[in-house]
């Protein structure tokens, strides 16, 4: 907080509170918040009726419920002498920044990512541990896809999305993130939303597909094609594939985000598919399913050792077909380490 110039550093509803208490609250109307002074001790603000589930660090953070008589802006604003900068969560709901303004009429806010980027982005190994886990769960079942134990044929969209849903629980995840599912020409929809379209054969079907588990996201994409495909189609794929790796490849310590991007655009353009890769390479995962760094043009960070991310390059035929290939890749001293080992080729399969 020194280093960035924050004076109180706020956290309400989001990722960070958990990170910083393991107190994770409920994004509702009466107000949580973590006030943390740069000088002076933490102070969680929060709803008398939450405050039985918050476990108390002594030390850490000290306790300060809220009547629901009371102003809980007040309460924090109470707490600190007007700051000089005050950096606040993204997902702090916008009402109690409004109420706080005109408190702190001379304040600058900034965002919390100034102080919680560097402690969120580098994981430590228990992170990471929770991250592969996650990532081995999400894996088992692209597995199961690729074995034919989750058949396409017939069946809709969302009922296959429902299905991969369910196993996503079922190897270890407490909660499905989401599921996409798009056959066809709907898979030149990046974010697809699996719908009652029904799966025909000789049609691709991409899966992308993750949830949480302990507290850490899953997030995986893999492409089958229901009969043999056609050979522009297979050939597209292997540009695919030859990208992807490269991008992994890419992703060692020091290298800046937007040259693994780079690496994977290279080869997808140099194939004539330049104007089909319509995002970015890949986003950092944590706590949360999309998080910094950014793996995409514009973001010179160099990767350090803990950075977790996504590489998930992507062709799209509007109105015919779509694919992506996508792992999570931690950085480290070694090199990248894929967190998920999935067959990355286009599995046939017959039903
Ligand atoms: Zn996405
Ligand atoms: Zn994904
Ligand atoms: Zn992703």
């Amino acid at each position: 907080m020194a280093e960035a110039g924050v004076d109180v550093l706020l956290v309400s509803v989001g990722r960070d509170l958990p990170y910083l208490t393991g107190y994770e609250a409920m994004p509702l109307e009466r107000l949580t918040m973590l006030v943390v002074p740069r000088d002076g001790e933490a102070t969680m603000v929060i709803p008398r009726l939450e405050a039985p589930r918050v476990v108390e660090r002594p030390g850490v953070f000290e306790l300060r419920p809220w009547e629901e008589t009371e102003d809980p802006v007040e309460v924090v604003a109470g707490l600190v002498e007007r700051p000089g900068v005050a950096a606040v969560g993204d997902t702090m709901w916008a009402r109690f920044l409004v109420e706080l303004l005109p408190r702190w009429d001379r304040t600058r806010f900034a965002r919390s990512t100034v102080v919680m980027n560097a402690l969120r982005m580098r994981k430590d190994a228990a992170e990471i541990d929770a991250l592969g886990a996650a990532g081995a769960a999400a894996d088992r079942v692209a597995r199961q896809l690729h074995g034919g134990e989750i058949p396409l044929v017939g069946r809709t969209e969302a009922a296959v999305s429902a299905d991969i849903s369910a196993r996503l629980l079922a190897e270890g995840h407490q909660r499905v993130n989401f599921a996409i599912v798009a056959a066809g020409e709907n898979a030149a929809s990046p974010h697809h939303h699996a719908g009652e379209r029904v799966i025909r054969a000789g049609e691709i079907v991409l899966t992308d597909f993750g949830g949480t588990m302990d507290g850490y996201c899953s997030d995986i994409t893999r492409c089958v094609h229901v009969g043999e495909p056609p050979t522009e189609l297979a050939e597209a794929y292997e540009v695919l594939h030859e990208a992807q790796r490269a991008a992994v490849a890419a992703g060692t310590v020091g290298t800046p985000c937007q040259d693994v991007d780079r690496a994977a655009r290279r080869i997808i353009a140099d194939a004539g598919f330049g104007e089909r890769f319509v995002h970015r390479t890949g986003h950092g995962i944590g706590m949360e399913e999309h998080e910094d760094p950014y793996i995409v043009e514009g973001n010179p960070l160099p990767l350090e050792p803990g950075h977790a991310f996504s590489v998930e390059p992507g062709i799209y035929v509007a109105g015919r077909w779509g694919m992506r290939l996508e792992d999570i890749v931690v950085a480290t001293p070694s090199g990248p380490r894929p967190l998920n080992d999935v067959d990355h080729r286009l599995v046939v399969l017959d039903r």
